[in-house]
């Protein structure tokens, strides 16, 4: 199983556009050792030339660009990404799907409940309708193995995450299960396994099974603290565990959890601009690396 990291950041990116934080700052003018960070995507594939991409970013033209295996160049108009499965129906990890409109057809793969958010609230489903062949495909229950036209060397299932559902959802307050999902992606020959959860809001006993049990998990690193955003200045923020994010300090937080499980590789992604992991020199930087956990880049690429 190859796995591109297309994108590691969090909703908004690093630098945000409007953001003037201590690590959006110096990103922008070079002050502090640090990467620049696209909305959060991978793309997986078996070996065999396709792709699947999970989550599409608004930030997927620049991600594909950057990306040339998804671009092989024949015919006149194809892509390598084969298909695209949705983790939820948030405006950072579906809209990239607009940027895909120019495809003769498109494959998505998702939960009953994205399928509605994406029909009513966030109708990106009827519009696309207009412009290619959209063929939405529904996942199997939680836990049950499925594979993607195209990458057939690839087990996939899902894990139904605590989360929430996105605000323009007709049913923001009353969760179901599939409105966040992480993803196990299985090689069927050399039987390693990636375990995807941007969106991790608590590690309960499913979480804890598949991270016990994974070769690398890409996990939930949005926020270091729980009122983070509140701390760089920012106003009227909601807490991290408001948005459905485990914190990674603090009891109970994600750092605590990760240490119970000592198998997998450990990297986390979807990374807040305000995060001070993001800067390299940090003392919270330090901290990881004295644990063994790394941080995504845009651009790191993954063998199991
Ligand atoms: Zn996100
Ligand atoms: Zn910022």
């Amino acid at each position: 199983m190859l796995v591109h990291v297309l994108g590691s950041a969090a909703g908004g990116g690093f630098p945000q556009w409007n953001c003037n934080c201590a690590n959006c700052a110096g990103v922008r003018t070079g002050s502090i050792r640090t990467k620049a960070r696209t909305q959060s995507s991978l793309a997986l594939s078996d070996g065999g030339g396709r792709w699947l991409l999970v989550n599409a970013s608004p930030d997927v033209r620049a991600q594909i660009a950057a990306c040339p295996v998804l671009q092989p160049g024949t015919p006149v108009r194809a892509t390598g990404i084969a298909a695209v499965l949705l983790m939820d129906a948030q405006i950072d990890h579906v809209t990239g799907l607009l940027s895909l409109r120019e495809g003769r057809a498109l494959t998505v793969l998702c939960s009953a409940p994205v399928r509605e958010d994406l029909s009513v609230g966030l109708p990106l489903f009827p519009v696309l309708g207009h412009y290619l062949d959209l063929n939405v495909v529904p996942l199997p229950d939680h836990g049950t193995a499925f594979v993607v036209a195209g990458i057939p060397r690839l087990r996939l299932r899902t894990v139904a995450l605590a989360s929430k559902a996105p605000p323009y959802s007709p049913h923001r307050d009353d969760p179901h299960p599939g409105d966040n999902l992480g993803l196990v992606a299985e090689d069927a020959v050399s039987g390693r396994r990636l375990f995807y959860a941007p969106g991790l809001g608590a590690v309960d006993g499913a979480v804890a099974h598949e991270l016990a049990q994974a070769d690398i998990a890409l996990i939930d690193g949005t926020c270091w603290h729980d009122d983070e955003l509140a701390r760089a200045g920012i106003t009227g923020p909601k807490r991290a565990r408001q948005m459905g994010h485990l914190p990674l300090a603090g009891a109970g937080g994600m750092l605590e959890q990760l240490a119970r499980f000592p198998r997998p590789r450990k990297i986390l992604i979807h990374i807040n601009n305000t995060n001070p992991i993001l800067d390299e020199d940090s003392p919270e930087r330090r901290e990881l690396d004295r644990l063994g956990i790394e941080v995504a880049e845009d651009g790191m690429e993954l063998a199991l």
